[in-house]
């Protein structure tokens, strides 16, 4: 059950060495990027891990600033791929890769992989995007490595991906939550029952994109199958970063291969034990292009409990949310995941939603837009309105303001081909 036993299921005082060395090495190979190179990090003396602290964060803006080449660390023949942001605002950030890098990223891959059954018989579909984004080529690198025959097909164009999923009898499916959100829309409006069409399909990864447990086990309960959450960035190689193991309480960060820490996002100190603040990482194994403290801005805490799965690396909480996302309106700290959640327990709501935010005057103006589903006919403008009514004083309840709710039709809200656009920010500043 276990892909690599003795690393993952490493005692802790053990694991707790061997991070000491990997950073000390870490320290040593960031300090010959020219990025680091200016922060002189040789003088820091590291004599437990606990002395990361005494380094400097690293944020997304120092990775854009030290654009194209300013954070390689090894010679430039020793680099085979890059990554990137989309950079569709301003300098993309570039992440390097050298050979070895490659392969332990595909192993952490392999292990997130293995640890939910995932084994050389299955059909892997991979439907998130390939290219610059690290989705796709992370998760395919590490099921390829499994021995899984691998689609890559890649998101959109739902009709064929339909078809492949058929045809093939695909078992595991890689997927963005909102895009088998948008699967199940389709399949339903076609009448057809997903388990009389693929029987074979077993497991879900749900990646690239924070969602709720009613998600969660809304794709679970159309499809009639195991769903798991996928959790990586970029800047940490992409996916297999933390994984769910059957558990499915929290995900397994593979702290062999990442330091973790737990900070306020406003002080940068560390929270107490099991609370909530942003997620800050250091790579341990990375050559090519060692990170240090890099702030995810994602908001998460950490399980500290042995699991009972057996692996000794510790869970972080489902992503809450990202200290970027929190929009904040008329005073109010609001997260777009505290609407998903309002939404997704309420009747009659369909799987899609949007976040509209603009200026009246010299107010703030949140409209949410909420897909209806097939139960609800849109003529019926009784139910349709006691319906918005109940949705604003949900909301009310929830984030302390009454937005404007307008209701669509299913599919009324155009779906993203990669992660959902779930808030329009067109404030005037
Ligand atoms: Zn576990």
């Amino acid at each position: 059950m276990y892909w690599e036993r003795d690393s993952e299921t490493m005692p802790r005082d053990r694991l707790e060495e061997l991070q000491l060395t990997r950073l000390r090495e870490t320290i040593e190979r960031a300090s010959k990027a020219p990025f680091y190179e200016k922060a002189g990090l040789r003088d820091y003396s590291i004599s437990s891990v606990s002395d990361i602290t005494k380094l400097p964060f690293t944020t997304k803006q120092d990775l854009r600033d030290a654009y194209p080449y300013g954070m390689i660390s090894v010679p430039l023949e020793e680099v085979v791929r890059l990554h990137s942001s989309s950079g569709t605002t301003g300098i993309p950030t570039v992440v390097y890769h050298s050979r070895g890098d490659i392969q332990r990223w595909t192993e952490l891959v392999c292990r997130c992989l293995f640890m939910i059954g995932v084994r050389k018989h299955d059909v892997f579909q991979n439907m998130i995007g390939y290219g610059l984004f690290t989705g796709g080529l992370g998760l395919h690198y590490g099921a390829e490595r499994l021995g899984c025959l691998t689609i890559p097909t890649g998101p959109g164009n739902t009709k064929r991906q339909l078809k492949f999923m058929k045809d093939f009898k695909a078992t595991v499916i890689h997927v963005i939550p909102s895009y088998a959100l948008h699967l199940a829309d389709t399949l339903e409006s076609m009448g057809i029952v997903p388990k009389d069409e693929f029987p074979n399909l077993r497991s879900a990864i749900l990646g690239a994109e924070p969602h709720t447990e009613e998600t969660r086990e809304k794709i679970e309960n159309f499809f009639g199958i195991q769903a798991f959450n996928s959790y990586g960035l970029s800047e940490m190689n992409g996916p297999g970063v933390a994984f769910e193991c059957p558990e499915k309480n929290g995900m397994h960060i593979w702290e062999d291969a990442f330091l973790v820490e737990i900070l306020d996002p406003d002080t940068l100190k560390p929270v107490g034990t099991g609370e909530h603040g942003e997620l800050v990482i250091t790579t341990l194994s990375r050559e090519a292009m060692p990170i240090l403290r890099y702030r995810t801005k994602d908001l998460t805490s950490i399980i500290e409990d042995p699991c009972p799965c057996g692996r000794s690396h510790r869970k972080i909480v489902r992503i809450t949310g990202r200290s970027d996302d929190m929009m904040i309106l008329k005073g109010v700290n609001i997260f777009p995941m505290q609407i998903e959640a309002v939404l997704n327990g309420m009747k009659h709501v369909g799987r899609n939603y949007q976040i509209i935010l603009e200026s009246r005057g010299h107010n703030d103006h949140m409209i949410v837009k909420v897909e209806v589903d097939s139960s609800l006919s849109i003529e019926d403008y009784k139910a349709l309105e006691s319906l918005r009514a109940n949705i604003v004083r949900e909301l009310r309840d929830e984030i302390l303001i009454s937005p404007e709710v307008v209701l669509c039709e299913p599919g009324g809200i155009p779906v993203a081909q990669g992660k959902a656009v779930r808030v329009l920010d067109n404030r005037s500043i």
